[in-house]
């Protein structure tokens, strides 16, 4: 029988995952990974700042979802990997940065005694204290973030905690965002006969305090993506940017910039724009439904402080700053108390962010403009008047995916479209279970299964 052939399209974390797994899955299947760039792993990069690695865009992963800690033991590396040394955050609120209460359920505070004086009303406290059941009747499917937190415990809880935290993961509003993707356990919770805030009191209830909350490498994320490299190299085509997505006498065409490849299925792992561009001229229609897909844009600055002009707290990990402050700056990591291995041995390394769907104010500055918005904001927030002695600055422009509410039907529904209109096109990526590494290796992973079974099928 004549190998099958299949062809992945980007090779970020989705596409290399998906690429793995379905090698894993069948030997038998001759895999072509087709990448733009000359290196592989997309939005995970890593390089030396201040002679040190350190990541220019994810910097770690969840660890209470398993995806891609599986993936990393599959790869051998989970012996290898660290988890934060600081868990405490704050919040930039009055002017002022204050802890985020702890216990919390993505913003909500479970116990008001660990919320700092001032940061709520007596009023969002009270409800606090309460059940959590909602003012009104909370109909049934898909709600926004923003509707499920202030119907059960009010708009200051929104505002000035969940927003802030949630919009961190992918730049969203909250009031805009799916809560079925994005906080499904909210989203159960806000229905539950014991009210919102009784069921998640519950269900933390034996959480271990001290389980680990993120993972990384130490040698950065690239590392996860050299290990994958590695064991997919006879595949992999870099600088091999694909023009366009074909199908015709019962193959699919991969035009390339370098010429072309006829294969058995492809797995579209590109950001939902790029994949739209690749089938516009034989898929107008589904090409229309990719590119429906809203992104925001964020740009990452890497600042070196000497460490005689700023010390970073040990004890926390960095601050959030809600978009009401009007500052430029949208979170501050501090690497070094964060991670053991990003303790410089003269600088504080600060990782700035900026930029949400709603704030794209860095996109038109220059780097220069950027630097001194953003050092006005670290003298603001930090009173860091000095020079900074190294600034490294990546910029990710349409980088992460927005689900609005009903996206889980949408990209179910868009599932279906393709398995009738384009059979052994299979897309992975951002866009379906959220931006995180491990919701990107989950996709990869489910995707890789659906072209075995349809090379098997
Ligand atoms: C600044 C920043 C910080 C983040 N922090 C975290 C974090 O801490 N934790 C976390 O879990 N997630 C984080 N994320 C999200 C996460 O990094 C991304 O969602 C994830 O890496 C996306 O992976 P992907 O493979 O789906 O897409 P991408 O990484 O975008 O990969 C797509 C690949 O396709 C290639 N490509 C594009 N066009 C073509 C073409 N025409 N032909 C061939 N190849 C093409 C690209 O070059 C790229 O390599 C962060 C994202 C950003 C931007």
């Amino acid at each position: 029988m004549a190998l099958k052939r299949v062809a992945v399209i980007g090779a970020g974390i989705s596409g290399l995952a998906s690429a793995y797994y379905l090698k894993k899955n069948s030997q038998d299947t001759e895999i072509l990974i087709f990448e733009s760039e000359n290196i592989c792993g997309g939005k995970l990069v890593t390089s030396s700042f201040a002679g040190i690695p350190v990541d220019e865009g994810a910097d770690s992963f969840l660890a209470r979802v398993p995806w891609a800690f599986d993936l990393c033991k599959e790869l051998g590396l989970e012996l290898e990997l660290v988890s934060p040394s600081a868990r405490n955050a704050s919040l930039w609120l009055d002017k002022k940065l204050q802890s985020i209460p702890s216990p919390n359920v993505l913003g909500v505070p479970l116990n008001i005694d660990s919320v700092p004086a001032g940061l709520l009303s007596s009023e969002a406290l009270l409800r606090l204290s309460g059940e959590g059941f909602p003012d009104r009747v909370l109909p049934d499917g898909d709600l926004s973030v923003g509707q499920v937190i202030r119907a059960c415990v009010g708009s200051e809880v929104l505002e000035r905690l969940v927003d802030p935290l949630l919009g961190g993961v992918n730049a969203g509003r909250a009031d805009e965002m799916s809560c079925a993707l994005m906080a499904p356990q909210l989203l159960e919770a806000a229905h539950h006969s014991d009210g919102m805030l009784n069921h998640l009191r519950s269900v933390t209830k034996n959480a271990d305090p001290n389980a680990p909350v993120f993972h990384t490498h130490p040698e950065g994320m690239s590392r996860i993506i050299d290990a994958l490299t590695d064991s997919l190299k006879s595949s992999l085509r870099t600088n091999n940017r694909v023009q366009n997505i074909g199908f015709s006498e019962q193959k699919w065409r991969i035009d390339t910039e370098n010429g072309f490849e006829l294969v058995d299925g492809v797995l579209l792992s590109t950001p939902a724009y790029i994949s739209s561009n690749l089938l516009q001229n034989s898929f107008p229609s589904l090409s229309k439904e990719f590119s429906s897909i809203e992104f925001a844009s964020v740009t990452l600055i890497t600042f070196g402080y000497s460490r005689t002009d700023f010390e970073a707290d040990a004890s926390q990990s960095g601050y959030l700053v809600p978009r009401e402050s009007g500052l430029l700056m949208t979170a501050c990591s501090f690497s070094g108390s964060k991670w053991p291995h990003l303790k410089h041995p003269d600088l504080e390394i600060l990782r700035v962010s900026t930029g949400r769907i709603d704030d794209i104010r860095h996109l038109s500055m220059t780097n220069d403009e950027l630097l001194n918005e953003l050092q006005s904001d670290l003298l603001t927030t930090l009173e860091i008047e000095s020079a900074p002695v190294d600034v490294r600055i990546s910029r990710w422009p349409n980088s992460l995916a927005q689900f609005p509410v009903g996206h889980v039907d949408f990209v179910a529904d868009l599932r279906d479209k393709l398995k009738h209109s384009a059979p052994g096109l299979i897309f992975t990526g951002t866009f379906q279970y959220g931006v995180g590494v491990p919701a990107c290796v989950r996709s990869g992973k489910e995707g890789a299964d659906q072209m075995t079974a349809f090379l098997n099928g």
